[in-house]
């Protein structure tokens, strides 16, 4: 077998290593902001009957279209949506790679706020598109001002704004949205995979009249549905007709769309832990701080802990003990996604044993 260095491969794609968190076998695995809630069997039993009624017709491509299930995302968004303002993909991974594929590449660039979602500069380069990422304020916060400065300065193509933000959990007012949306010219993609744990409102609410606005949200966190891969956006038809140009014929497997067909029938339902997740997350903060840890504000199903005078040894320690969490190269910190009760619990028992 050559090795990888013997193949001609993309000079700028030459060193860089596979995208991903470790997959282990670990009892507690809170590490890639999963829910970790099965899916209600009710849901679960519906999921089948309509997978069951697509596969005898596996013969056929799927609708490249799907126009049912852009109707039901929205539906599920509200805002006075219709399904051309939708558009659907493989996870919101897929959606915003398609986003780059139709609006970056070589001759424009793409900046976010960091520390940020570590996929976003993996999508900048699959796409040619210049990125840089530009520093977040205190706190890992962001205001109107700075980010409107940034943009002007940089004046980018795209601007990728995580609402809340992963991996730091904090999030940014309508105000700044808007002041980013006003200070270029190019895309602004507010990535709201995390928005349905989030108090604040959402970007939704903003996209009429702004073309140049685009919401990426995505089934695999508060809805339980990481395995199915189904992200999904909401902007202008127009802009989903970029989208449409660039990506796969046939992008969204029939067995994929059903799924999500089956699962946005039962929206409530599939969100029904969303609220436990929300005490799991605030139990989390609260039992750090009392072990003298600091966490940062969160929004989202998942905590940033400092404080750490070895994070890769704590999370070694965690890892011994049957609990895997995420390492993600903040200094002193570490990112713990909030699981079930009896999960929590284990984690916030087993993270004070390593600790003493
Ligand atoms: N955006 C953010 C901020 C994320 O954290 C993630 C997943 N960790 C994604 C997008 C992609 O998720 P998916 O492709 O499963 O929709």
């Amino acid at each position: 077998m050559a090795k990888l260095d013997d193949l001609p491969l993309r000079p700028d794609l030459r060193g860089q290593k596979p995208y991903g968190a470790p997959q282990l076998n670990v009892p507690v695995q809170l590490n890639v902001n999963e829910n970790t809630f099965g899916i209600p069997e009710v849901v679960a039993l519906d999921i089948v009957q309509e997978l069951a009624s697509e596969v005898i017709h596996l013969n056929r491509y799927p609708d490249r279209e799907f126009l049912n299930l852009r109707g039901q995302f929205a539906e599920y968004l509200g805002g006075g949506l219709g399904p051309s303002q939708l558009w659907a993909a493989n996870g919101s991974n897929e959606i915003l790679t398609q986003i780059f594929q139709a609006f970056g590449g070589p001759s424009t660039s793409a900046i976010s706020f960091g520390p940020t979602y570590s996929m976003y500069p993996n999508i900048a380069r699959i796409t040619l598109t210049p990125y840089a990422e530009v520093p977040r304020e205190a706190d890992f916060g962001l205001t109107a001002g700075y980010v409107s400065e940034q943009i002007r300065k940089i004046n980018p193509g795209i601007v990728l704004l995580c609402n809340p933000n992963n991996p730091t959990g904090t999030s940014i007012d309508s105000e700044v949205v808007l002041a980013a949306y006003e200070a270029f010219d190019g895309i602004l993609v507010v990535d709201e995979a995390y928005a349905e744990f989030s108090d604040q409102e959402s970007a939704i609410s903003l996209l009429p009249g702004r073309e140049r606005l685009v919401v990426s949200r995505t089934m695999s966190k508060a809805f339980a549905f990481a395995g199915t891969r189904v992200g999904y956006l909401a902007g202008d038809a127009a802009f989903v007709d970029a989208l449409r140009i660039v990506r796969l014929p046939y992008h969204l497997s029939a067995l994929t769309q059903a799924a999500a067909r089956a699962a946005l029938r039962h929206s409530a339902r599939m969100l029904e832990n969303v609220e436990q997740i929300k005490v799991q997350r605030n139990r989390i903060a609260a039992g750090v701080t009392t072990m003298g840890l600091m966490a940062y504000d969160s929004q989202a199903n998942f905590v940033l802990v400092e404080g750490f005078s070895d994070p890769a040894a704590t999370f070694e320690a965690l890892l011994e003990r049957g609990v895997i969490i995420r390492n993600v190269g903040i200094a002193n910190s570490l990112r713990i996604t909030a699981g079930t009760e009896a999960e929590t619990s284990k984690l916030l028992g087993e993270l004070s044993l390593v600790l003493e």
